[in-house]
């Protein structure tokens, strides 16, 4: 059965082929160790800004290398097929999008050209220890003073938040006046008093990934670090920018689900049992044709949504519906694909245990699957 994604073409396979390259060489040999140290090291994000892979779908006027959301598809693709969920490139092409899309010129000419370098790294702070899901509970303020605004307060599960040199904060800049009060701060964190990483969070899966704790204390920052230089449009911007970071989760859900397959049924030619191999069996043969058809569907949706991005059309009900079904859908097969590996699979030196660990976080953020299946339900 032979199908190739409707938006593929050549260039886009020799973008893919340089991707794939790059990752084999500079990402795959220092997983373990990155693991170890809970975080990617700062040198892979110059590499990354080298390459052009930062931000491969911001137009060149700014930096980036100008590619569209194909280009950003392959980047995210590539690295799951590595099986990397350290380099967090996910959240840094989510900020550049904030900023090229809700950001007023001044700030897209002066951030853009350094997230693509890699000379600045980027995080987005929304959750707060009390306030995840409901983001118009958060706490933190920013509230403007002579010298510009000063924010205060806590954020929790932060990803790239050790390396980050921008943060995008979610405050309140009028605390009384409910999401019409909350503004998008944008921080740079060198040489900033007030401003405290905490620990990096020990987490089941994803351990080269530097999630992070953050505290902000009487932080000062100019008045013309709002994003989009308009306060109380914090709230409007994050709906019009979740889809991008959504869809994002729902092409790195197929690319896992596409390894976890290629993996078991490397495992279950080979693994012998009962004078047979594995995929001699019924039971295998069932299991692995049922998660062949899930994938096939689960791609045909996933290259309809990367369409749509393409030409600028998707929507927040598509984007949801991409996240929720293909996360579920991704924890599921993994699972399935876990049990046909045996003790193996318990094993974390077998890839399909660390695929395990790391997928189970896809249900939960980027917006919680039931927040996503709210959502849906509003557009019935
Ligand atoms: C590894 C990791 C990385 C993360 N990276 C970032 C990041 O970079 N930036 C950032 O800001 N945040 C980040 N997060 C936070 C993530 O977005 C939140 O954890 C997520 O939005 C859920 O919020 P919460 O943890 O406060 O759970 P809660 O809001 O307490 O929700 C707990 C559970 O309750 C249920 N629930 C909640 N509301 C509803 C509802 N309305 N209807 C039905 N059920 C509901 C859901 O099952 C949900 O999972 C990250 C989290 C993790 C674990």
């Amino acid at each position: 059965m032979h199908y190739t994604s409707p938006w593929m073409n050549a260039e886009l396979e020799g973008f893919r082929d340089a991707i794939r390259r790059f990752v084999a060489a500079e990402v795959a040999p220092h997983q373990e160790r990155w693991s170890q140290q809970q975080h990617v090291d700062r040198e892979l994000w110059h590499k990354g800004g080298e390459m052009g892979m930062l931000l491969a779908d911001i137009p060149v006027e700014y930096g980036g290398s100008g590619g569209s959301f194909a280009h950003q598809a392959v980047v995210f693709e590539e690295l799951t097929y590595a099986g990397d969920m350290a380099f967090g490139i996910h959240v840094h092409a989510i900020v550049a999008h904030y900023i090229l899309n809700q950001g007023t010129e001044a700030q897209k000419q002066k951030y853009l050209p350094l997230l693509a370098s890699g000379e600045m790294v980027a995080a987005i702070a929304m959750s707060e220890p009390g306030a995840g899901s409901d983001l118009k509970g958060i706490r933190s303020t920013a509230l403007r003073s002579e010298a510009g605004y000063r924010i205060n307060g806590s954020k929790i599960f932060i990803s790239n938040g050790y390396l980050a040199d921008l943060i995008v904060v979610v405050a309140k800049t009028s605390p009384d006046a409910g999401a019409k009060g909350i503004s998008l701060m944008l921080v740079e964190t060198r040489n900033c008093p007030g401003f405290k990483v905490g620990r990096i969070l020990e987490k089941i899966g994803q351990k080269g990934q530097d999630t992070c704790e953050l505290f902000f204390d009487d932080v000062l920052v100019p008045a013309d670090a709002v994003l989009g230089g308009v306060e109380g449009e914090g709230f409007r911007q994050l709906m019009t920018e979740l889809p991008y970071e959504r869809t994002i989760l729902g092409v790195s859900a197929v690319a896992a689900i596409e390894r976890a397959l290629q993996l078991t049924v490397e495992h279950v030619r080979q693994r012998k049992a009962f004078g047979q191999a594995l995929i001699e069996m019924q039971n295998t043969r069932f299991v692995l044709a049922e998660i062949k058809t899930e994938a096939t569907i689960a791609r045909t949706f996933i290259d309809r949504c990367i369409a749509d991005m393409m030409e600028g059309r998707m929507d927040t009900e598509l984007a949801s519906m991409a996240k929720y079904w293909l996360s579920d859908l991704q924890c599921k097969v993994i699972d399935q694909c876990l049990q046909l590996f045996g003790g193996y699979g318990y094993m974390l030196e077998y890839p399909i245990a660390r695929m395990y660990a790391d997928a189970r976080v896809q249900r939960i953020y980027g917006g919680a699957n039931e927040i996503m299946k709210e959502i849906i339900a509003r557009s019935l």
